[in-house]
């Protein structure tokens, strides 16, 4: 498949999908979104998903056109048109082949030109369907690297709105320094999150990661894993998690709807553990997976 576009209830290719250029998502990053991943082509925590959407739509007092059962209703009917044309990735990990992402998307609109939002004129709904791509095989069987960056991100981490330059060129740093993803750090040198990710140390035994208070957005990922590791009798702590302190980890990784669980064996100049993904990482992952292969069955949602 290439991609297909859910645009206000009407299913379009991408090159029809157009939008205003005086969108206030294009104009000011005024918009809310979730990227929502599927196995067996079937959404995973797709609730908690739409919870969010509502949660990130509430916080900056954007009204979302649809209610929770139309973006369902609207997010299945676009999976299931985009059914087939799957070219086979030799460097896909397999349990992304044939899968999409969706990225829903609700702005508040087009409008007279304007920063107030109440010369916006009704929001508009898009549902981007496309082919998964997360990282491939081989970074998860040899780990990433991550790149530490103070974190000047402005507004509120636990809404998931289109204001992302901060995160766009942290990335970019990132890949300068030939890391996967940037860590983004408070000025206490404590670890906040991963730009498009939550982050996890494993130390002498235990599961570490920092808490929502310290200024991160609450993953789905993040939310399934600590649920896996608690009924796995993992130890956990949510506690501040010093730059130091990951580095001299035993073992750590990121979680994120289209990462999983991947394994970072590198954080900035330093190497984590033996600088190979650790058993615990991996216990967690295959735990993960285990879970998305009943949903990719349809045995649950
Ligand atoms: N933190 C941030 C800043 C993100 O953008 C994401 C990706 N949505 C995550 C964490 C991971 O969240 P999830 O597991 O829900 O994809």
């Amino acid at each position: 498949m290439t991609a297909l576009v859910n645009l206000d209830g009407r299913i379009v290719p991408p090159g029809d999908a157009c939008i205003s250029v005086f969108d206030r998502g294009f104009l000011y990053g005024d918009s809310v979104y979730e990227v929502v991943r599927t196995y067996g082509l079937h959404p995973f925590e797709l609730a908690p998903h739409l919870r969010r959407l509502a949660g990130s739509a509430g916080r900056i007092g954007l009204e979302l056109p649809w209610d929770e059962a139309r973006l369902e209703t609207e997010l299945t009917r676009t999976l299931e048109a985009s059914r087939g044309g799957d070219v086979p990735d030799a460097q896909a990990a397999p349990w992304n082949e044939g899968e999409r992402q969706a990225r829903i998307v609700v702005t508040r609109g087009a409008g007279e030109v304007g920063l107030d939002p109440a010369l916006a004129v009704g929001p508009a709904v898009v549902i981007a369907v496309l082919p998964l791509r997360g990282p491939p095989r081989r970074d998860y069987q040899a780990g990433v690297a991550v790149w530490p960056i103070g974190d000047r991100r402005a507004g509120d981490p636990a809404a998931k709105t289109g204001e992302h330059l901060f995160q766009v060129m942290a990335v970019k740093e990132a890949r300068a320094r030939g890391a996967h993803e940037a860590l983004l750090l408070d000025d206490a040198g404590e670890v906040v999150e991963g730009a498009s990710s939550n982050v996890f140390a494993v130390r002498a035994g235990a599961l570490v990661t920092p808490p929502v208070s310290a200024g991160l957005l609450e993953g789905v990922t993040r939310r399934v894993v600590l649920d896996i590791a608690r009924q796995a009798g993992l130890p956990i702590r949510e506690e501040p998690l010093p730059l130091r302190s990951l580095q001299d980890a035993d073992e750590a990784f990121l979680t994120s709807t289209v990462r999983e669980v991947l394994p970072v064996v590198r954080v900035g100049e330093r190497t984590v553990g033996r600088g190979r993904p650790g058993p615990t990482t991996r216990q967690l992952h295959a735990s993960l997976r285990t879970r998305a292969d009943a949903v990719a069955r349809g045995e649950v949602s």
